[in-house]
């Protein structure tokens, strides 16, 4: 628990400091999500695919007004401005920052809490959120995301594809609390193309879902 506390510290103060987007470590080894994920997976996809993603961004920013800006700043604005391909490796190195966090050995479960009563107001039941999720992930076409998020607007919440890079954070009023890489190189090395089996094992024995719990917004948070 300490550990993990340390490790969210040290990702906030890595991933939002101000000046340069960097690459946080894991929070975990390599070997600690096998067999779901393996220590080859991880090691390609964060000291690679994310590394690759961080390092481009920072070279776009660099001599730009965006340079001090942090990670989240420097996608709205890219996204607003249209600039693709920053907007494309800005948001990667914020969507895999956040991805890491939304496992952990021994995962999986159930929620508890206020997170479990907001499940089950938004989809009747911890299943029926489950079953959609899965199905979200198992359907995007491609390369993408899927996510669970809160809308301030209405205080509920609920499952989101993304393709490519695109992330909730661009939209109003949303608040991502979950996210899930269904880019193949999040599994391809562990379960070629059998995607679902992925999806299946990352609900059942990877979601960290205090994290999950943690990023639920306080009351009447402004975008
Ligand atoms: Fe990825």
């Amino acid at each position: 628990m300490k550990y993990r506390l340390i490790c969210l510290f040290v990702f906030m103060v890595a991933a939002f400091a101000s000046g340069k987007v960097t690459l946080p470590s894991l929070g975990f080894d390599y070997e600690a999500l096998s067999p779901f994920v393996s220590k080859d997976t991880l090691q390609f996809h964060h000291d690679k695919h994310h590394a690759k993603y961080v390092s481009v961004t920072n070279e776009l920013i660099a001599n730009t007004d965006m340079e001090e800006m942090d990670v989240i700043e420097i996608i709205r604005k890219s996204y607003a401005e249209q600039n693709q391909v920053l907007f494309n490796n800005a948001a990667q190195s914020y969507n895999h920052a956040f991805f890491w966090q939304c496992m952990k050995p021994q995962g999986g479960g159930e929620p508890r809490g206020v997170l479990a009563d907001m499940i089950s107001m938004s989809f009747g039941s911890f299943e029926h959120f489950s079953e959609q999720f899965s199905k979200a992930a198992a359907a995007v076409f491609g390369s993408g995301w899927v996510w669970l998020v809160h809308n301030s607007q209405d205080d509920k919440l609920s499952v989101m594809k993304t393709i490519g890079a695109d992330c909730p954070i661009t939209q109003y009023g949303l608040t991502p609390l979950l996210a899930l890489d269904v880019w193949e190189h999040a599994y391809y090395l562990d379960y070629q193309n059998l995607r679902p089996k992925y999806i299946d094992n990352f609900m059942k024995y990877l979601v960290d879902w205090e994290f999950v719990g943690s990023n639920l917004p306080t009351k009447n948070v402004e975008f």
